[in-house]
């Protein structure tokens, strides 16, 4: 059996992944823990919290490790990971995804940024930061951004045995989807070969914050807030869904727009920001200005919808949004 290298308290080695649905963060942990209990001889136990959330919302997949001695009787989410693997780049805008993570967790992000600029975005003290363009990968390989993801996490777990999850790809996927297994074979590797990580020392005389439970506050007759008061108050004009795309998003040429609608007619987000105008003719007329990519989760409807190829699907670059967002103007006033 093999040893793992680190231990918390009771005797676990634990890894989390932050995600948004549709990722396949929930598939990715049940086939890292069979890789540790099948294929090395680990105990193990992997989990998910998600709810009734759609497509597009936050995930956590939990994943415990121990040897065969230890019983695994915590069920309770991972709060302080050694691994922490993180599906999109942009959950750290309204997630805490490196909650808990120890002076020497390895913090492992998709993304095409550098490690040392994701230690700043992130404002990382110290540890590993493990970077992989799982997106880049999954799409140039016509496979799942799970598979890249996999195949970064094997890398950084050492004590599993990539050869065991090849197994388990091709036992999958060759009876009913024979033609996806090379693919996925292929995405895996990239993901286990092309992950690069770096290692911060923690500033001389700093240490890393002391660990506090946010997900979970302890709510009792003396902290819980008064009856009746949203803490956290939230609508539909300040949702942020730009969290919720996965890569790919739709740009506007204006120059090729005849402002039919068609896209509008088909968005279930509200992107599309219109200005009245006077058409050629001196005659009041719709004309389409651009996104707010403020709400555009990234579906792609439009790009499909429209017939003049106004819109068209593009990876989506960091920047990008902000730069070319057309807000959208609420009048927010209160007669
Ligand atoms: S991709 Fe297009 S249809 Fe989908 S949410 Fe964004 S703007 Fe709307
Ligand atoms: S569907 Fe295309 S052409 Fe029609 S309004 Fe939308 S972007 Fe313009």
């Amino acid at each position: 059996m093999v040893t793992l290298p680190k231990l918390n308290e009771l005797g676990f080695f634990e890894i989390r992944l932050e995600s948004i649905g549709g990722l396949g963060a929930n598939l990715a942990g049940k086939m890292l823990a069979e890789a540790g209990v099948v294929g090395v001889g680990l105990n193990g136990v992997s989990f998910s919290s998600y709810g009734s959330e759609k497509k597009g919302s936050p995930v956590k997949a939990h994943i415990r490790f121990c040897d065969t001695n230890t019983n695994i009787r915590d069920a309770s989410p991972v709060e302080r990971p050694h691994v922490v693997g993180i599906f999109h780049e942009s959950l750290s805008k309204t997630v805490n995804v490196i909650s808990g993570i120890y002076e020497d967790s390895i913090v492992l992000v998709n993304s095409t940024k550098t490690p040392e600029q994701l230690k700043e975005k992130m404002k990382l003290l110290g540890g590993t930061i493990a970077v992989v363009d799982a997106i880049g990968i999954a799409l140039e390989e016509k496979n799942r951004t799970n598979m890249a993801m996999l195949g970064a996490l094997f890398r950084l777990c050492d004590f599993l045995d990539p050869e065991t999850m090849k197994a388990v790809i091709r036992k999958s996927l060759e009876k009913k989807y024979p033609q996806a297994v090379q693919p996925a074979l292929r995405t895996f590797e990239r993901g286990y070969n092309e992950v690069r990580f770096q290692t911060f020392d923690l500033p001389e005389g700093m240490q890393m914050p002391a660990f506090v439970r946010q997900d979970t506050p302890v709510l009792g007759y003396e902290t819980q807030p008064i009856g009746g008061t949203i803490t956290n108050p939230g609508n539909s004009i300040l949702k942020d869904l730009s969290i919720s795309r996965a890569g790919m998003m739709p740009h506007f040429a204006e120059d090729k727009c005849i402002h039919c609608a068609a896209c509008d007619n088909v968005c279930p987000d509200f992107c599309f920001v219109w200005e009245e105008q006077l058409d050629k003719r001196g005659r009041p007329q719709m004309f389409l200005q651009g996104i707010d990519y403020q709400y555009c989760k990234g579906c792609l409807k439009c790009v499909k919808a429209c017939p003049t190829e106004a819109l068209t699907d593009e990876r989506e670059e960091d920047g990008y949004a902000e730069a070319h967002r057309v807000p959208h103007r609420f009048d927010l006033a209160v007669n």
